[in-house]
């Protein structure tokens, strides 16, 4: 997936923001599933880390 410059077309680098040609800024295009992924990984992350025996007792449910 190579990026070019939006200005002069030139090659960037991958994590390049600004051209090594002429200078343009070229921010870093984001999908539009990027939020939803950060989401998906925190709740994974939650699943994983969480154990739900605390939390049942917490609540009473033991
Ligand atoms: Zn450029």
């Amino acid at each position: 997936m190579n990026r070019k410059c939006r200005k002069c077309g030139a090659a960037l680098g991958v994590d390049d923001d600004a051209c090594q040609a002429c200078g343009a800024n070229n921010p870093a295009p984001v999908p539009w599933y990027t939020p939803l992924l950060g989401v998906a990984i925190l709740a994974a992350l939650v699943l994983l880390l969480v154990d739900f025996d605390d939390v049942a007792r917490l609540l009473g449910l033991n």
